[in-house]
């Protein structure tokens, strides 16, 4: 399990019902590579693209990694978000990091958040402010980054999680 100095608090539950949103996104998937995993060592997959709503603003970018030919369940992926807004005019200030881990324990996937101020995308110059478990769980950047995240996961051919 690839926890990476995070804090796993606030256990999102399985992941049934989060989709809600799921329909008003669309994703756009753009680069991707392959690297070292920074827990591990690992041989891990990296992909990334923008989500807009659909067929209009973008409202997130996202960075999603993974070791291919290992289940979730024997190491988590991460999603890491700059969740708000972007285009003309606006600046890292109108937005933030989330990072979000799926894993699989015990024949459930679930998603969780971890602190971004840990991950790589908090020294991310689009990125104003890096958010923690504390921050995201029950403010409305919650609801916003969990549709992103079940969005990117449905939509993004390329993840194989
Ligand atoms: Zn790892």
């Amino acid at each position: 399990m690839c926890v990476l100095g995070g804090v796993w608090v606030k256990v999102f539950g399985t992941h049934k019902g989060i989709g809600m949103t799921v329909e008003n996104y669309e994703v756009e998937a753009l680069g991707q590579t392959m690297g070292a995993c920074e827990c591990c060592g690992a041989a891990r997959r990296a992909i990334w693209g923008v989500v807009h709503l659909a067929g209009a603003e973008t409202v997130a970018s996202y960075f999603v990694t993974w070791v291919p030919g290992k289940a979730l369940a024997e190491h988590a992926a991460h999603m890491d978000l700059i969740v708000g807004a972007w285009g003309e005019g606006t600046g890292a200030a109108e937005r933030v990091a989330v990072s979000l881990v799926y894993s699989e324990e015990a024949g459930a996937r679930r998603v969780q958040v971890t602190d971004a101020a840990n991950r790589k995308i908090a020294k991310n110059p689009l990125v104003g402010v890096a958010l923690g478990p504390d921050d995201v769980m029950g403010s409305p950047v919650a609801k916003t980054a969990f549709g992103i995240f079940d969005a990117v996961v449905s939509q993004d051919a390329r993840f194989e999680g």
